[in-house]
């Protein structure tokens, strides 16, 4: 009888892990980085299930460090030198992210270093950039769709809508199948194709960080940025939007973009000033295969989906500097979306002083982050040192998400139609709503594993 063992990602939305053992083979779907508070962080130095023994095989569902990011870890300390199978897109942003946490990775035991505040000396990195390297060289594209082998039995994906090469992976082995959700996307949002439950699993292992939530269901997302973009105009000031890199950066280009030709904004200039989003606007741009009947409208009308008229991708520090002397009104895009780094702190030292200018912030600003605390309506916050006035006016856009909300989340189980469910990847107030939600419409078992567990399939 296959088992799974629950390694990370249970009353959490980060560390996802889940080994799948069936007949001496073993293999690990998803490979997350344990992510936020310091007791969450540490899990990542813990010893988990690997000490005994390697999976044969990875499987990735998407990008998000939160999902791909502990590969590093696996590959340089436990010498994992296995296949890693993940979409074609998923491969592409994983060369621009994995080195990408690795550099934080060194910049954070460095500055523990330098501020001697480790109780390890030195303080070293959870891995380093040559780990990232080393773990990208182990990735082998999947195709969406088709069956291909893996250890025990054989897997195939699906779209989850959630970001680029995003996907449900269902897995044969040992005469069961076993359906993992990977981050549930949403239906009609731009760019991305919808999420496609797989259906009949014997288990369904699907996330429930939305559970007990639910999206407005008016929300508009269009008119709310054409609102803000109309008040930067008329006050001639500096709109910034701190976004993610994948997935969200993206989205705002596209609806400037569809904003400006129906005339409801004015074409601005934009600028797009984080090297990330800029690689991953060109991923984004270049996979096709993962673009909604809208997006390729868009292109085979010889337009460019993903470029506002007026559109800046400012690459270099030199580059971004010069944006401090912006004439207004113009709009800055820029990581990271919670504004706990990056340039966007930057921008936002030397934009929050001053009445004309907006800042917009369009995702979950998590508990302790600068972008919280804007939101909740701080007059002044301290950056790189300094007291900083709040005279700029503060919005939250919450008509976005790449997460499914309850409703979306029991749509897709109805059309998934598994056997047995285990609820994963939501904190325990969302997976215990989820729960709920479930009893009254799914009369098979419904499992809350626990971190470090093992049931039968
Ligand atoms: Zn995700």
């Amino acid at each position: 009888m296959p088992t799974i063992t629950f390694l990370g990602g249970t009353d959490t939305v980060t560390g996802s892990k889940f080994l799948l053992a069936s007949d001496g083979a073993s293999l690990l779907v998803d490979c997350g980085l344990f992510q936020g508070p310091s007791e969450m962080r540490r899990l990542n130095w813990e010893d988990p299930a690997f000490e005994a023994g390697l999976p044969d095989e990875v499987l990735l569902t998407h990008a998000h460090i939160d999902h791909s990011g502990y590969l590093p870890r696996l590959v340089g300390h436990y010498r994992f030198a296995g296949p890693v199978r993940a979409t074609a897109a998923t491969v592409d942003l994983l060369g621009v992210m994995l080195p990408d946490s690795a550099r934080l990775q060194e910049e954070t035991a460095a500055y523990a270093n330098k501020k001697g505040y480790s109780r390890h000396r030195p303080a070293l990195p959870l891995y380093t950039e040559e780990d990232a390297r080393r773990a990208l060289d182990l990735l082998v594209s999947a195709p969406y769709h088709d069956w291909f082998a893996v250890p025990g039995g054989r897997a195939r994906l699906s779209v989850a809508g959630h970001i680029l090469g995003s996907a449900h992976a269902e897995v044969e082995a040992g005469g069961r199948r076993v359906v993992f959700s990977g981050d549930v996307g949403r239906w009609d949002i731009p760019v991305l194709k919808n999420p496609e439950p797989p259906t009949g699993a014997d288990l369904l292992l699907i996330e429930s960080t939305y559970g007990g939530r639910r999206h407005e269901a008016k929300a508009d997302p269009d008119g709310m940025l054409a609102a803000a973009v109309e008040k930067a105009v008329r006050r001639k000031g500096i709109m910034v939007i701190p976004a993610f890199s994948v997935g969200r950066a993206q989205e705002i280009l596209y609806r400037l973009r569809g904003l400006e030709e129906a005339g409801r904004i004015p074409r601005l200039p934009v600028y797009l000033d984080s090297p990330m989003a800029i690689d991953a606007t060109e991923l984004y741009r270049r996979h096709h295969e993962e673009h909604d009947f809208e997006m390729d409208a868009i292109e085979d009308a010889g337009k460019a989906p993903l470029r506002p008229a007026h559109l800046h991708m400012t690459r270099t520090v030199e580059e971004s500097k010069r944006l401090n002397d912006l004439d207004p009104p113009a709009v800055i895009v820029s990581a990271s979306g919670m504004a706990t780094g990056g340039r966007v702190v930057h921008h936002l030292k030397r934009r929050l002083p001053f009445r004309q200018n907006l800042v917009t912030f369009v995702g979950y600003q998590a508990e302790g982050t600068l972008g919280r605390s804007l939101v909740d309506g701080a007059q002044t916050v301290h950056i790189h040192g300094e007291e900083i006035e709040v005279r700029a006016e503060v919005t939250m856009l919450d008509a976005f998400s790449a997460h499914a909300d309850e409703e979306e989340l029991l749509r897709w189980v109805a059309e998934a139609a598994p056997r047995r469910i285990a609820l994963i990847h939501g904190e325990p107030e969302g997976r215990e709503a989820l729960a709920r939600a479930l009893s009254g419409v799914f009369s098979g078992e419904v499992l809350l594993p626990a971190r470090g567990g093992t049931i039968e399939v």
